[in-house]
């Protein structure tokens, strides 16, 4: 049966943090067009957005290791870091817009401080650490971070990891107080109502099967109603892919070339997640660690404290795993179908130069409670296992394709963006450095997909976002006032902070 036939600006595909932060944009800078959101599940951000499949970094680079990577001089290459970080102060400028225009009420709901630390042990580790510390520290980006190896201080620091504690293995952190842990699911939750209000059409339980370009250049999304079983067809000038795991099938159903020669390989993750308070209470920060030989970068093992639902929590891992589902609600057969005749050699060559991956994440999966329980003693050495449960995190897709630097199938970390060459279609992929980064993204598709009203948008976009267009490295008086306009906004800032609790 095939009912519904309508023709809209805008289709967003998935209702995650990704379709939530775009379509709030576009209300902000379009307040007339017409949207519609399609979302295959029965409530928005299930899936990777949802609070407990990710592990609700803010991802600024001030404790994860894997954004600076030592040259062979022994030197540490900071621009990755100073890239990530710079991402995530737009995702702050827009989320103060929000919360400064009362669109969001109280940014507690979905954001907190909370100190991130690197943590390593061993001499070598040691060395690199402090060798990253004099890089950082000095940037303004990072200004206030601090590094020790005295036990005393790490006690103060981590005292839940330093509890227990025999080894004379030498150990350090660096600890930075402007980290945050942020709840994208309760924000992608907020973010939809509030296009809900603003007389978006959101349609849970409908899911996405095709698409296909009209003769005057819209597309035409064919969409299943879960619930009914009915088919729709809806036409847009433009679409968005924000199907997080699902966007690969989507992007290879339009047919666009831009969307061929890319593959996808799923790697899924596990948390192990502690309740009792009187363990929790012992722990007040994100302790990112060094990722061991062979893993991949999304499985840098990490110590949270989390805030979900008023309740304090911990969260370590993830524990990388393979399942050849893209998404967690998604199928055995994702993987296979994601291989068509034009990714087939992509996907091949990759299958061949990451099969130590692979072995790495099948142990990984295969490891029991206790095992992993073992790894966990590494930073809370006196861990009981009672105390922790195992919860299954979101799926992550990495991106495979063919890249001048790593050859064919090289396997992607970072997030991809495709478009259509005439704009009218983008889609998202990959999972890194994900919801942290989700306001640059759908900027960079703003970009992208309509250079025609772009500079019509500008003085709408600056308000929102005032570093846009203008890079904060290079203009340190901006970066320290827009430093403490967000802080202050987004209750980071103790004055704030004091009058939210
Ligand atoms: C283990 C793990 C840890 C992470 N940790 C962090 C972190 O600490 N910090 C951080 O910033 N990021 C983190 N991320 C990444 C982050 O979670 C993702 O980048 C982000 O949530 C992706 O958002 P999205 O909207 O693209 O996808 P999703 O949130 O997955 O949303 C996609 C939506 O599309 C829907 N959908 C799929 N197919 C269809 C279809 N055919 N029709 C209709 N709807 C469809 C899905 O049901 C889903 O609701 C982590 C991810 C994982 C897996």
């Amino acid at each position: 049966m095939s009912q519904g036939q309508t023709s809209t600006d805008v289709i967003l595909i998935g209702a995650g943090i990704m379709s939530a932060t775009l379509g709030t944009l576009l209300k902000e800078l379009a307040p007339d067009w017409n949207i519609k959101v399609f979302e295959k599940l029965a409530s928005a951000g299930e899936e990777s957005s949802n609070e407990w499949n990710n592990a609700g970094t803010g991802h600024s680079a001030l404790c994860e290791l894997n954004y600076t990577v030592e040259r062979p001089d022994k030197s540490v290459d900071i621009s990755k870091a100073i890239k990530v970080n710079e991402q995530f102060q737009i995702s702050r400028q827009f989320w103060s817009y929000l919360v400064n225009s009362n669109l969001i009420r109280n940014p507690r709901d979905f954001i907190m401080p909370l100190p991130h630390l690197s943590y390593v042990h061993g001499e070598n580790n040691v060395q690199f650490l402090k060798r990253r510390f004099d890089a950082l520290s000095n940037h303004p980006l990072f200004e206030g971070m601090e590094f020790s190896d005295n036990k005393e201080t790490l006690a103060e620091w981590i005292p839940l990891m330093m509890k227990n504690r025999t080894s004379n293995d030498p150990i350090a952190a660096t600890k930075i107080d402007s980290g945050t842990d942020v709840n994208f699911g309760a924000l992608t939750r907020m973010l939809i109502d509030h296009l809900k209000n603003q007389n978006v059409d959101i349609r849970y339980q409908h899911s996405v099967k095709n698409m296909k370009r009209t003769s005057n250049g819209a597309w035409e999304v064919t969409v299943k109603n879960v619930r009914s079983g009915a088919t729709e067809r809806h036409t847009a000038k433009f679409v968005f892919i924000g199907a997080g795991g699902g966007s690969l099938h989507l992007l290879q159903k339009t047919g666009i070339p831009e969307g061929k020669h890319i593959g996808g390989f799923p790697v899924s993750g596990l948390f192990m997640v502690c309740k009792n308070p009187e363990i929790v209470n012992q722990h007040h920060a994100k302790v990112y660690g060094k990722a061991s030989v062979g893993a991949p970068p999304m499985s840098v093992p990490h110590l949270d404290t989390r805030y979900i639902d008023n309740e304090k929590s911990l969260l370590f891992g993830p524990f990388a795993g393979f399942s050849p589902k893209f998404l967690k609600t998604g199928s055995n057969a994702d993987l296979i179908t994601s291989v068509k005749t034009h990714n087939l050699l992509t996907m091949l060559a990759a299958g061949v130069k990451e099969i130590s991956l692979t072995k790495y994440l099948i142990q990984q999966l295969m490891l029991s409670k206790e095992q992993r329980m073992e790894e966990l003693r590494d930073f809370v050495p006196g861990a009981k296992s009672e105390d922790w449960d195992m919860v299954w995190a979101g799926q992550r897709v990495q991106v495979i394709k063919d890249t001048v630097q790593g050859g064919k199938g090289t396997l992607q970390f970072g997030t991809e963006v495709v478009t259509a060459a005439d704009g009218s279609i983008a889609a998202l992929l990959g999972a890194s450095p994900g919801a942290s980064t989700a306001v640059h993204v759908m900027l960079e598709i703003l970009a992208k997909c309509f250079p025609q009203h772009i500079t019509d948008w500008e003085p709408k976009i600056k308000e929102m976002i005032p570093s846009y267009g203008v890079s904060l490295v290079e203009n340190i008086d901006l970066l320290q006032e827009i430093h403490s306009a967000t802080s202050k906004a987004l209750g980071l800032s103790d004055e704030k902070l004091a009058l939210l609790v």
